[in-house]
């Protein structure tokens, strides 16, 4: 049995027709789904009975679990289980324009990037599509908002989850959906070159962030072991690609170790590395976590850093810190309940 909110509307569309159904009930599904909040299909109303019978005979509507929420200011950090008892974690952040959501994509990461917590519990297994959009609607029905953004950057490397994603940023971003604009919706990768270019070719203006965090390949592949697979060469190549399928910007995610990345010549590097190309360059202060070494660079080196990329015509913005005491940070979620 499938999960209905697996089904994006084209699926769901395809389902009714291949029953000899009119595809429009598809929409009628969504509106009860993600307008008036009701998942039991029985509650359908302008549904035939048979019809809501086949429906609830094919498919599941089972929500994952909030298993705990914490707050602090402006910040929230949800713990969801999921049916097979695994945890994963989405930050909930209130802005004066909105509110945006950091969800996770997969159970564990293999990525393995030296510096981050949520890698340390290698891939269990991808979230489904469900998995992904649930966490958005359970967020919505408890603390009854809203979201106005969305970025993928929870555990999880979203590009190695492809087919699930797309599905899910499908259902968030259709109006019968979740509505949310594709230019309010952000995927971070490590760099997945065959996927960013896949990405660059939907139709959907979805917006793209790529964590580098060095300047060149040594470094780069000390700190993240997928550059060892796609080189810092490749990445930016793809990166080109990316701009000019699409026209839009690519946001580059820098996170600053002291003492390991944060150096003027780093600056230099990278600004040679990004010279002419139409990205924005967003430093992440380090969050640190007790079980691994790194240490975060101070404030003042980082406006420091990120002034000489300035005065090199390179835009910077420096990423507003949320969350560090609930451990609702970057790199400090966890797919433990601990
Ligand atoms: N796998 C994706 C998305 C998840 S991580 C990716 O690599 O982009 C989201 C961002 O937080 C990434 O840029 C990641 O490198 C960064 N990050 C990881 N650990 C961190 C930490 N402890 N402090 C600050 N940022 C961290």
């Amino acid at each position: 049995m499938e999960n209905i909110f697996s089904y994006t509307r084209p699926m769901l569309e395809d389902y009714f027709t291949n029953l000899g159904e009119k595809s429009y009930k598809a929409t009628q599904v969504f509106e009860w789904l993600y307008d008036k909040r009701v998942s039991n299909f029985s509650e359908m109303t302008n549904l035939k009975k048979e019809l809501i019978a086949k429906l609830e005979s094919d498919f599941d509507n089972y929500k994952i679990k909030i298993k705990k929420y914490q707050h602090s200011n402006e910040t929230y950090k949800f713990l969801f289980e999921l049916s097979d008892q695994n945890y994963i974690e989405a930050v909930v952040m209130q802005h004066d324009y909105g509110t945006s959501v950091c969800v996770s994509s997969e159970v564990g990461c293999n990525m393995g990037c030296a510096f981050c917590e949520s890698g340390r519990l290698k891939k269990v297994r991808n979230l489904n599509t469900y998995e992904m959009v649930e966490q958005l609607l359970l967020i919505e029905e408890t603390l009854k908002i809203r979201i106005s953004s969305v970025v993928v950057m929870g555990i999880g490397e979203p590009f190695d989850n492809y087919d699930n994603l797309i599905n899910f940023l499908t259902i968030i971003n259709d109006a019968k959906g979740l509505a949310i604009g594709a230019r309010h919706i952000t995927v971070s990768t490590c760099g997945l070159v065959p996927k960013i270019l896949e990405f660059a070719k939907l139709p959907m203006q979805f917006n793209l962030a790529l964590s580098l965090h060095a300047p060149d390949d040594e470094l780069r592949s000390k700190l993240m072991p997928i550059n060892k697979v796609y080189s810092i060469n490749e990445v930016m190549n793809a990166i080109d690609k990316y701009y000019s399928l699409t026209n839009r910007r690519v946001t580059i995610e820098y996170v600053m170790l002291d003492n390991v990345n944060d150096s003027d010549e780093c600056a230099f590097k990278l600004i040679k590395l990004l010279k002419g190309k139409n990205v924005y360059v967003n430093l992440i202060p380090y969050n640190e976590t007790n079980h691994l070494e790194f240490k975060k660079t101070c404030k003042e080196k980082v406006l420091h850093f990120g002034k000489i990329l300035q005065d090199n015509n390179i835009t910077v913005t420096i990423r507003k810190e949320f969350g560090s005491d609930i451990d609702a940070a970057c790199g400090q979620l966890r797919s433990k309940e601990v």
